[in-house]
């Protein structure tokens, strides 16, 4: 068994939910079990919903709710030629539900409520693929993915229950597959032992796919994309990009971990542990073979990788009193940094400092100063770059600080990672 997922622009018009049906024409008799994200921006558009709620905002959340009615309505003209196919009553009541939520008690739990409506988007989004794979006679079937992965109750991040997800992935999409030949399900989405529904993190769906793989042994993950592959760079900021052909599992993690954004962070480590091959590939262009993530690391470092993270906040804790920064100090200013929720990208001490480098929307300096400065002078630098480079050389470190003022170099064997500022 193959896993499919196909994200969000995947299926964000007619055109494109007919292009995955042809895309899974490709793969005559063979068992799929398929992962779809909501449709286009949905997800998006549905946090907006929520927003609406909790601000109890009617003219809001009808128009949004309108909004979203018609793109999928839209959507479902572009597939289904017959008006009274079972699905335009499915996504009636959808609507219907949705348009009730609102004159119900809001939930304390933001987080909560957030899931219950999230959720929808993948909800739709799968329902529509899965009418249409019918009407096409592939032999197919929708499967609910809240009978499948079992999480904790963390809403909007919740952590996998991975006894009771094997057990539950093992007793319905085994069986299922045996029937049919693609089974189609929603990513993103778990359950509670209650039966309520969870979400996995934003652009979780890949991580679906991975859950899913590992949990059924399954032979291989492609995710099919709008670009062709893992490329060394975001070709947004850089005129020159390589596909990655080949990496191994440890590579893609540190790439994502520093921040190339193609595949969620979490999505290669449960494939790593049963050495499932991820494949990257376009949907645009089904021929071409993509990126292969799997555990060969004999090209690693055929090509060296960048990530760029812009509006960077370099925060620098000096002692007043001239003491060392020690560990009791690091303790006292990395807890007030967790209580601040702010994520160190990187860090670097000497003996009065401490530095560290915070993306700009997670630090609010005028709290950290409440909190800390009544013991450390606290300077900052804004509007910095961090530049990570996989498989540097010294002409890359040159080029890449060439007019900009390095603030921090930081290497090892493998990874070399600046911050720059720009003049
Ligand atoms: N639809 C969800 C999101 O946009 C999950 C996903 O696309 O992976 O975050
Ligand atoms: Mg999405």
């Amino acid at each position: 068994m193959k896993v499919f997922k196909f994200g969000g622009a995947s299926v964000k018009d007619a055109a494109a939910v007919k292009n995955v049906s042809a895309i899974l024409a490709r793969y005559p008799n063979q068992k799929l079990l398929v992962v779809v994200s909501a449709m286009g921006k949905t997800t998006n558009k549905l946090e907006e919903l929520v927003s609406a709620l909790y601000a109890q905002d009617y003219r809001i959340y009808a128009g949004l709710l309108d909004e979203l009615k018609a793109y999928h309505y839209d959507i479902a003209a572009g597939l289904f030629a017959e008006k009274h196919f079972h699905i335009y009553q499915e996504l009636e009541d959808i609507f219907e539900h949705l348009s009730q939520l609102f004159v119900k008690p809001l939930a304390d739990n933001r987080s909560f409520q957030y899931d219950q409506l999230v959720a929808y988007g993948e909800l739709i989004s799968s329902k529509i693929l899965a009418a249409f794979l019918k009407d096409q006679r592939f032999s197919s079937a929708w499967l609910d993915a809240k009978t499948l992965i079992r999480t904790d109750n963390n809403y909007q991040q919740a952590q996998v229950d991975w006894d009771k997800t094997n057990e539950l992935c093992k007793q319905h999409i085994l069986p299922l597959l045996k029937e049919v030949d693609i089974a189609v399900t929603q990513g993103f989405i778990g359950h509670t032992a209650e039966g309520f529904t969870t979400t996995l993190g934003r652009e979780g769906s890949d991580y679906t796919a991975g859950i899913l793989a590992y949990c059924c042994e399954a032979e291989s993950v492609t995710i099919w994309k709008d670009v062709p592959g893992m490329l060394n760079a975001d070709p947004k900021y850089f005129e020159q990009t390589q596909l990655l052909s080949q990496i191994s599992f440890k590579e893609a993690i540190e790439l994502s971990y520093y921040g190339a954004s193609v595949i969620h962070p979490k999505t290669v480590q449960p494939l790593q542990q049963k050495n499932i091959a991820l494949y990257v590939r376009s949907f645009i262009d089904p021929e071409a073979p993509g990126t292969t993530i799997s555990a060969n690391a004999d090209r690693d470092h055929h090509i060296p990788s960048y990530i760029v993270k812009f509006k960077q906040v370099l925060v620098t804790f000096s002692t007043k009193d001239f003491s060392f920064i020690a560990e009791k100090q690091l303790a006292e200013i990395f807890a007030a940094l967790a209580s601040m929720k702010a994520n160190i990208n990187l860090m670097q001490n000497s003996a009065l400092n401490f530095s560290v480098l915070i993306d700009h929307h997670q630090i609010d300096v005028d709290n950290a100063k409440a909190l800390l400065g009544a013991k450390y002078h606290i300077r900052y630098n804004e509007n910095l770059e961090l530049v990570t480079i996989r498989h540097y050389n010294d002409a890359i470190l040159a080029e890449m600080s060439a007019n900009k003022t390095c603030l921090v170099l930081q290497k090892t064997r493998t990874t070399a990672r600046l911050v720059l500022q720009t003049h």
